[in-house]
């Protein structure tokens, strides 16, 4: 049994490590070289700006790839508490800091793909193929039997699709005959600006800075300490008033954030790169749940889903289905194509929710309102106000913002006591 792999990028990683246990072949196909080095390349442009792991992203790729959290720490890594290191701004509150055993692990996108892609390599039945994209794939009546590749045919029994953005699965269906799957999207018109700073000791007390954009300052920050005793400083605009790309005015955008102490730390900071600019293109959930799809087809990652990334659940997600693949093939993998996409619907639910319902704040954002979001924003509101003074509020909400429960756990009779008390 052969399951190949279309993308050998974090979700293309994640699931082939799951099904090595399951199958005798993993065969993981990608368009780019696939350099073991933690470096910047082609099919990734996005690895340039600041990629914040959750803490449920970290614990189930920790799950997937034993060793992996230690692996990372030695290659440098930088460990952290998530609500004691950070600062996180939610509509201008700070969130009150507390030791805790949220743990997180700062690190650029580089180096998360180098460290999977060493220890993946190290499996026995996984081969990497690179240089090779896929073009198609091939079909017997309604199960997939392969893909193609250099206008040749390689046998699959199981065949992911992990192309991320470029998202290749809908044509290659298409081309099968199957209908596209619907799809849900929301266009928020998102910007990345991000430039690297020397990082010294005792230079912060603090190792990462979350601060979301909102109608009130539509600008934001994901920042954080990273390998290479580097901040990764990455500037989150919308389309009408971007961050910059020209340094001093990177800088003097950043002054505009709520809170002082990300402006006055890189004003002081020696730089190490130009800034880098990015579009981000829409939010797209692909609905494969709703379609007939030939047996032997799942797609994973951003192919399957793909977020605002200003909330940080890419890679969760991705390792989420990896997890999910697995669980179902260790129960038996009966009609696995349909019963997993079922299943990641729900798994995406929440964080799709999450992040549309903020995205959905703008006037300029073009998209379909979840029915709870506008709850669940007007709630969120009183919440931060809260979690200003309120540690068990603001431990509640970390473990939601970081996917380790789910938004119905800040409704608690408990919590919401506390809200209406400190808001
Ligand atoms: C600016 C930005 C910032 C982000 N920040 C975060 C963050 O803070 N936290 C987070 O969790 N997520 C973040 N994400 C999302 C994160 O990058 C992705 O969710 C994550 O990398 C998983 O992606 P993937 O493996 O599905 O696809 P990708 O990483 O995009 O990789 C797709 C792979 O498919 C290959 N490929 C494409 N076409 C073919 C083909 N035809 N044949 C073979 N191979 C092919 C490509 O070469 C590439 O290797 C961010 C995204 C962006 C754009």
């Amino acid at each position: 049994m052969r399951a190949v792999i279309a993308g050998g990028s974090i979700a293309g990683l994640l699931a082939a490590k799951v099904l090595s246990r399951w199958y005798a072949e993993v065969v993981v196909l990608d368009r780019d070289q696939l350099p073991l080095d933690a470096v910047h390349r082609k099919g990734v442009p996005q690895s340039r700006h600041a990629h914040g792991l959750l803490a449920r992203g970290h614990q189930t790729i920790e799950k997937l790839v034993p060793g992996f959290r230690a692996e990372m720490l030695r290659r440098g890594a930088v460990a952290n508490d998530l609500h004691n290191d950070v600062l996180w701004y939610n509509e201008g509150r700070l969130l009150k800091r507390a030791p805790s055993d949220l743990t997180g692990l700062l690190a650029g996108r580089p180096l998360i793909e180098s460290v999977l892609r060493t220890m993946v390599a190290q499996v026995g039945n996984i081969t990497f193929r690179p240089s090779t994209p896929v073009d198609g794939l091939i079909a017997d009546g309604d199960r997939l039997t392969g893909v193609r590749i250099n206008g040749e045919r390689l046998d699959a029994d199981l065949v992911v699709d992990a192309t991320g953005r470029s998202n290749r699965g809908p044509t290659w269906l298409r081309e099968l005959g199957y209908d596209a799957a619907p799809e849900d999207e929301v266009r928020a018109g998102i910007f990345y600006s991000t430039r690297e700073y020397e990082r010294i000791p005792g230079d912060a007390d603090f190792t990462g800075v979350i601060s979301g954009h909102y109608p009130g300052n539509p600008l934001g920050t994901g920042t954080g300490a990273n390998d290479g005793d580097r901040w990764l400083v990455t500037l989150v605009g919308l389309d009408d008033n971007p961050p910059p790309a020209e340094p001093g005015a990177f800088e003097e955008y950043a002054a505009q954030l709520d809170g002082p102490e990300l402006y006055k730390l890189i004003s002081q900071a020696t730089p190490l790169t130009d800034p880098v600019r990015f579009r981000i293109g829409p939010s797209v959930r692909r609905r494969y749940e709703k379609v007939r799809l030939p047996e032997g087809f799942i797609a994973s990652g951003d192919s399957l889903c793909c977020f605002n990334p200003a909330y940080g659940q890419g890679m969760t997600i991705a390792a989420l289905a990896a997890e999910h693949l697995g669980e179902l093939l260790a129960a038996g993998g009966d009609q696995l194509t349909r019963r997993y996409f079922a299943g990641m619907n729900k798994r995406i639910e929440t964080a799709w929710t999450m992040s549309v319902s903020n995205d959905l704040r703008f006037d300029q954002t073009v998209g379909k309102q979840p029915l709870t979001s506008r709850l669940l924003v007007s709630y969120l509101s009183r919440l931060y106000k809260a979690t200003e003074h309120d540690v068990v509020v603001g431990r509640r909400f970390l473990e939601v913002a970081n996917l380790l429960a789910t938004p119905p756990a800040l409704l608690k009779p408990s919590i919401v006591l506390r809200v209406l008390r400190n808001s």
